[in-house]
C-alpha cells in the first residue's frame, strides 16, 4: 500500500473525522448565557441572557447587575427586609433588560433570547416591545408566582413562542489548559 492509499484509509476509519461532541447551536448559546451570569454580583441569583438573530449570530448579552453608574458596593444585595428598599428588587436590572439594551445591531426583531430562567412580567413586557420572537428559558422555578403567571399570559396573547431547553449534559467545562493538548495524541 503506497503512502496515499494510507493515509486515505485512515481518514476512513475516522481519525481526521469531524468531531463528534461539538456543542450544538442551542447549547452553545444557553452556556454564553450561563458565563455571562458568572459575571452577576447578586449572591442570590446569576441570571443570564443571550440574543441571537436568524443568521445564529448573538447580538445582545446581558447578566443581572445594578443599572449603570449605581455603586453596586451601596446598593443592597438582600432579598428580604423590612423596608423594601432596602432589598435589591427596586433597583436591579434583570438580565433579559441588559442584553436587549446591550444589543449591537439596530434592533432585536425576530430574534431568539436564551435565558437561564423563565423571564419575569416586566422582562416580558420588554421582549413583546422589542419584537423578539421565541424565548428559549432552562429553569422554570417560579412557575407559580404572580410575575410568572402574568408573564405567560403577556407572552402567550403576543404569540412570543417559549420553549423549555433540555441540555443533552447537565455541564460544560471550560478548561483553559484544552488548548496546550489539542492536536496532540491522547496517551
Ligand atoms: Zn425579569
Amino acid at each position: 500500500m503506497d503512502e496515499m492509499q494510507q493515509s486515505k484509509q485512515s481518514d476512513v476509519k475516522g481519525t481526521t473525522k469531524k468531531r463528534e461532541d461539538y456543542l450544538e447551536w442551542p447549547e452553545y448559546f444557553m452556556a454564553v448565557a450561563f458565563l455571562s451570569a458568572q459575571r452577576s454580583k447578586d449572591p442570590s441569583s446569576q441570571v443570564g441572557a443571550c440574543i441571537v438573530n436568524q443568521e445564529n449570530k448573538i447580538v445582545g448579552i446581558g447578566y443581572n447587575g445594578m443599572p449603570n453608574g449605581c455603586d453596586d458596593n451601596l446598593l443592597p444585595w438582600s432579598r428580604s427586609a423590612d423596608d423594601r428598599l432596602d432589598t435589591k428588587y427596586p433597583y436591579v436590572c434583570h438580565a433579559e433588560l441588559n442584553a436587549i439594551m446591550n444589543k449591537n445591531s439596530a434592533d432585536v426583531k425576530g430574534c431568539i433570547m436564551y435565558v437561564a430562567l423563565f423571564p419575569c412580567n416586566e422582562c416580558a413586557k420588554l421582549i413583546i416591545q422589542a419584537g423578539i420572537k421565541e424565548v428559549v428559558y432552562l429553569s422554570d422555578k417560579y412557575h407559580n408566582s404572580p410575575e410568572m403567571t402574568a408573564s405567560r399570559r403577556l407572552l402567550d396573547m403576543a404569540g412570543i413562542q417559549c420553549r423549555q431547553f433540555n441540555p443533552k449534559r447537565t455541564e460544560i467545562v471550560i478548561d483553559f489548559n484544552s488548548i496546550n493538548h489539542c492536536g496532540k495524541p491522547i496517551k
